[in-house]
């Protein structure tokens, strides 16, 4: 692409919504324009790289025998009637009327459409395994769009979906498309980790999940991980142990003390004299499901903090908030002062407690009156019914189950995440498909996304440096960019030769044969970030005959011969 013909445009100002470097860049370095709240418009640099990622994709998922179909971006309303999702799918699908007053919504995720595309196709157990797949634009209304393509509106995903006869083949197909993921995202030369991930309350205990995490310090996913245990989870999810916690085992009778204005357990632990893990943090929930709403104590050691995916999958229930403190003063319930003592005579709420909770020893907890705390609370002694759960939220410092290990934090960005759903969607929708025995049995599903446009993001995130993006090379927009500092007429010629032999050769190059300074010709060149950067200086390659070749990556230069060019670029990228 010569430059003079090319529709490019870089930027000096960082513009002021871009908190990230992979969103700064992308508008800087001309890949991407903002169009409205979560949406953009891919410029040909930026949509070179996307479809690059999705060129990956596609191999690696036609090598497994996935059938690429592309389904239609607006889905009927019916579809998603028959599962219950029109309903809860909530504010993040977008929803409208035809002409005919018949529901419509733009995709956000196409399990149903496909599940129907399935089901319309499939008769028998002869025809599975299958799997499908389509890189399309989906639609979420995310409450907090950012980052630019990290978490857009509109965006493209690449989703897959399988469909088996049992969970033998489930597994098969999920281990496959796992394998797949991770030669997808060594291809991109992304350092990621496959992470265990929380499949939701209705997921059932045998039904597998993993996120696949790009790690980087902006992700908005925080990631468990020990390298020696071979353990990555996503806090979501992440079981661990506390690592040693010196509890009170002196057993005293309960007493109030008087603690006030000391809302937050720092000030109390201060206050009393006590470490955090001599008290219980009491956490009052609002438990929500089709048939009711209630109220859950959730408590955890003072230096813990409630894991709210756990206690939603532990509760079965469609939503769990943090009740507000209206709402908690209509209960007669005291910010800071909450506790599990004296609470039947306020309100009758299930009161669960963190499994690292010793039973046996004292602790100091809220009374439930303003300004005052209780001493000597002892679970074992002072409750009327114990009920356990794994509640806490995973930290670094833990250890892993077997104890043997301790645990790191890293942040993450999703880019992948495969799913065994089961039979969730072919159950709901009536999937009937006859067995070697002429018996009608429902198929199970996997369900299978990768954040496309999140992955380019994701990329540039984890690759640059001050001066720019520094692309990996499987998915930089072109390979070579050619600069040149030349005037006279002869050596305008030979650029435009040599342009030319890189070109034949199959190198994908952008030539800046714009007439602007060599400073401007290397400030884009290393803001776009390509692998290779070769300049052809009229003066040394008058002197010497030789260009230069500079990494992007280290700054490395090797002076080459013309001749020499081609081959030396094709080793390099390699
Ligand atoms: P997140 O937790 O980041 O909201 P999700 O778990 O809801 O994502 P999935 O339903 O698993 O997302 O979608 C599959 C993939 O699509 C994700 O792994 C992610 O890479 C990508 N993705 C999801 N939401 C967005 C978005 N708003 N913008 C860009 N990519 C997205
Ligand atoms: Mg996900």
């Amino acid at each position: 692409m010569k430059l003079t013909k090319g529709f490019w445009q870089t930027y000096k100002e960082v513009p002021a919504d871009a908190e990230i470097p992979s969103h700064q860049l992308m508008i800087r370095a001309g890949l991407i324009h903002k169009s409205g709240s979560g949406l953009y418009n891919y410029l040909p640099m930026g949509l070179r790289s996307i479809r690059k990622v999705e060129n990956i994709i596609r191999e690696e998922l036609n090598k497994i025998g996935c059938n690429e179909i592309a389904m239609s971006v607006v889905t009927p309303g019916e579809l998603w009637q028959e599962t219950g999702r029109w309903d809860k799918m909530g504010g993040l699908m977008l929803r409208f009327k035809d002409k005919k007053d018949a529901d419509l919504c733009i995709s956000p995720t196409n399990e149903e459409a496909v599940t129907d595309i399935f089901r319309k196709t499939v008769k028998s157990y002869k025809q599975l395994p299958v799997g499908l797949y389509q890189i399309n634009t989906k639609f979420r209304d995310e409450i907090r769009p950012r980052f630019g393509l990290m978490r857009g509106r509109e965006f493209t995903m690449k989703d897959a979906y399988t469909f088996h006869m049992d969970k033998a083949s489930l597994d098969q197909g999920y281990q496959e498309m796992y394998d797949a993921y991770t030669a997808i995202f060594t291809r991109l030369g992304l350092e990621f980790i496959p992470v265990v991930a929380d499949g939701g309350a209705m997921a059932s205990a045998d039904s597998k999940t993993h996120e696949f995490q790009v790690v980087a310090n902006s992700g908005e996913d925080l990631i468990i991980y020990s390298q020696e245990a071979q353990y990555a989870a996503n806090v979501e999810k992440a079981q661990t142990l506390r690592s040693k916690t010196n509890f009170d085992l002196n057993i005293v009778p309960l007493k109030e003390v008087e603690t006030i204005k000391t809302e937050s357990i720092e000030a109390v632990c201060k206050l009393l004299n006590i470490t955090q893990a001599q008290s219980l943090k009491s956490m009052v929930y609002t438990a929500t499901t089709k048939d009711e709403s209630k109220l859950v104590l959730a408590m955890v050691i003072g230096d813990d903090t409630v894991n709210e995916v756990k206690l939603q999958n532990y509760l079965k229930c469609d939503h769990l908030v943090a009740t507000t403190e209206d709402e908690m003063k209509k209960a007669k319930l005291w910010k800071g002062f909450i506790g599990p003592v004296n609470l039947d005579s306020l309100l009758s709420l299930e009161i669960i407690l963190d499994s690292e909770i010793n039973l046996d020893a004292s602790y100091v907890i809220g009374a439930n009156k303003k300004d005052a705390h209780l001493i000597g609370f002892n679970p074992k002694r002072d409750l009327k019914k114990i009920v356990s759960a794994d509640l806490r939220l995973s930290k670094a410092g833990d250890l892993t189950l077997d104890g043997q290990n301790t645990v790191v934090e890293k942040r993450g960005i999703e880019v992948g995440h495969v799913f065994q759903l089961g039979d969730k969607y072919t159950k709901d929708m009536k999937v009937g498909i006859l067995d070697q025995n002429g018996k009608l049995v429902t198929p199970l599903m996997g369900c299978y996304g990768i954040g496309v446009t999140r992955v380019v993001a994701a990329a540039i995130e984890q690759n640059h440096d001050e001066n720019g993006i520094v692309w990996p090379k499987s998915i930089a927009p072109y390979q070579v960019y050619f600069a040149t500092i030349v005037k006279a007429e002869e050596f305008v010629k030979i650029a435009d030769d040599i342009y030319k032999d890189m070109m034949n050769a199959g190198l994908e190059v952008i030539y800046d044969d714009r007439n602007v300074g060599p400073g401007n010709k290397f400030k884009d060149s290393d803001l776009l970030g390509l692998p290779y950067r070769v300049v052809l200086g009229e003066r040394d390659f008058g002197a010497s005959g030789e260009l230069e070749v500079i990494e992007r990556k280290t700054g490395l230069v090797t002076k080459v011969k013309r001749e020499d060019l081609i081959q030396t670029l094709n080793n390099f990228l390699k």
